[in-house]
């Protein structure tokens, strides 16, 4: 290896490992859901709210704005969540990842789910978040199974659905990207419940008891079965 390879390899390691160091986390309990994107935890005995790093979700008057709200709801209402913090944005909110108690990043599942845009203009380098929309938009999921799905930053500055500026072309791979993640449990999120023995999609029939999220790998390491109904 050349010096100024190495150079640069050190000086990596070096930068990953001050940017690493320098990232918060801090566990508290999720006492509220505004939407999709934002929540509100408990922190050290007051509300604090945050909003979901590098992701946009549909506002409430969109198409899949509810949905995107009803997952982050399912997701992690009620339950203890860890906050990675990545920055406090112009409102004085927490922005960051938030980890579920089964240890799926919320941020990721809503993108996998197609229920939130990866905002790239906020977290252009998180290459986990481009891959999971890659393939959410391969697989037509959620708001990608609509034409034309409007930006909500979009929909925001104009306040209204008409004339998208940005539209939606479908990639022409024909197989879906991988994914490549720090978390080893990302974007495929099954339900189960407490009783079942199967394990289904979010939205299946089977899930109006209740519904715990757990990964695909967790499901069948726990011998659940994939439902027949909803096809996980
Ligand atoms: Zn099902």
């Amino acid at each position: 290896m050349k010096s100024r390879g190495r150079f640069l390899l050190w000086f990596g390691i070096a930068f990953f490992a001050v940017t690493a160091y320098a990232q918060t986390t801090w566990v508290g309990k999720c006492v509220r859901i505004e939407d999709g994107d934002t929540i509100a935890v408990l922190h050290n005995g007051r509300e604090e709210k945050i909003r979901l790093f590098g992701i946009d979700c549909p506002e409430s008057g969109q198409d899949f704005g509810q949905k995107a709200k009803a997952f982050t709801s399912n997701m992690v209402y009620a339950k203890t969540v860890s906050i990675t913090v990545m920055d406090v944005d112009k409102y004085g909110r927490t922005v960051g990842y938030v980890k579920t108690p089964e240890g799926l990043v919320l941020n990721y599942e809503l993108v996998a789910a197609g229920l939130a845009w990866w905002y790239e203009k906020y977290a252009p380098n998180d290459q986990t978040l481009k891959s999971l929309q890659e393939k959410a938009q391969f697989e037509r999921r959620g708001l990608w199974s609509q034409p034309n799905p409007i930006p909500p930053w979009e929909f925001r500055r104009n306040g209204t659905t008409t004339q998208p500026s940005v539209g939606f072309t479908q990639p022409t791979t024909q197989t879906p990207p991988q994914t490549q993640t720090p978390w080893n449990t990302v974007g495929d999120t099954v339900y189960i419940t407490r009783t079942g023995k199967k394990f289904h999609r979010m939205g299946c029939k089977y899930l109006s008891s209740g519904a715990t999220p757990i990964s695909r790998q967790d499901a069948q390491a726990r011998g659940y079965q994939p439902c027949s109904a909803c096809k996980p």
